[in-house]
């Protein structure tokens, strides 16, 4: 939050200053796009493989083979899902949300990638349908899918509330999911949950102070986010206790309502897909 009242004078220069034009950190250009084209036309004639339901306030992981697709659907009501991603094969690789958001913007959608942590930085998903697409950004600046939220955490929820003890919020979620899914005690799996992909959330920055902001997301049944699975995968999908996040988190005041997770098996992957390798960097660090 900046100060109402600055404790230090503008320079004579300060409207020029502030007049500078931006410069995007991360041009697209620089980072190949997906081409589509194979990805959608992988899909014709695909196997429903799993289906997974993720209770309101709770959360569920699931398992996705490379080349497989997965969805998550909307169904009964508006609810946001807040999405953990990990490799399957070292949960030390997992979704790096920040690094994602400076190469493709605060909210993803179609053709966007899920990027992993270091040292592998490397795609772990593909978005390749988002019926929500429509939504672009809306008049306050929100939009949807954003990876500029973490997750709600008791943590948090403690602080803001005089000590409060709230179980149910997706950390928590996430966090009893992984164990069960893994077999970690609850304290092992703790320190795999990360900042998530906020599926169907809609939120953005008040203009004016900066501020993030949530408001009613515009999901309603039947939509749905769909991912192509470009390594081996573990998902973890926390219905969040903050349902379409009109009002509030961290209780259980909110209506909720499940989602429902589908994994995809298509007859042959894309046609010339393979599967990313790890980043390229030495790793020395210049010694
Ligand atoms: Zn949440």
């Amino acid at each position: 939050m900046k100060l109402d009242h600055p404790a230090h004078a503008a320079p004579a220069d300060a409207a020029a200053r502030k007049a500078i034009a931006p410069v995007i950190c991360y041009p697209v250009e620089g980072l190949p796009r997906p081409d589509l084209a194979p990805y959608l036309a992988a899909r014709e004639g695909w196997t429903l493989v799993s289906e997974a339901l993720v209770p309101a306030r709770e959360a569920r992981c699931f398992s996705v083979p490379a080349g497989h697709f997965f969805r998550i659907l909307s169904v009964e009501g508006p609810q946001v899902g807040d999405l953990n991603l990990w490799a399957a094969s070292d949960l030390r690789e997992r979704f790096y949300s920040g690094k994602t958001r400076a190469l493709h913007g605060t909210h993803l959608s179609t053709g966007d990638r899920m990027w992993s942590s270091f040292p592998t930085l490397r795609p772990m998903a593909t978005i390749t349908d988002d019926t929500l697409d429509w939504y672009g950004f809306d008049a306050f600046g929100g939009s949807v899918h954003d990876v500029i939220g973490t997750r709600c955490d008791p943590y948090t929820h403690n602080l803001l509330s005089d000590g409060g003890q709230y179980h149910h919020c997706c950390h928590s979620n996430l966090t009893r999911a992984l164990a069960d899914h893994t077999g970690l005690s609850l304290a092992e799996a703790e320190p795999h949950v990360h900042d998530v992909l906020n599926v169907f959330m809609c939120t953005g920055f008040t203009r004016d102070a900066g501020q993030y902001f949530m408001k009613a997301s515009p999901v309603r049944p039947g939509d749905h986010l769909e991912f192509f699975a470009e390594i081996d995968l573990i998902g973890g999908l926390s219905a969040c206790p903050g349902g379409d996040c009109s009002s509030e988190h961290s209780s259980d005041m909110a209506a909720c309502h499940p989602l429902l997770v589908q994994v995809f098996r298509p007859v042959a992957p894309p046609a010339g897909w393979v599967m990313p390798a790890v980043n390229g960097y030495d790793g020395s660090h210049g010694r």
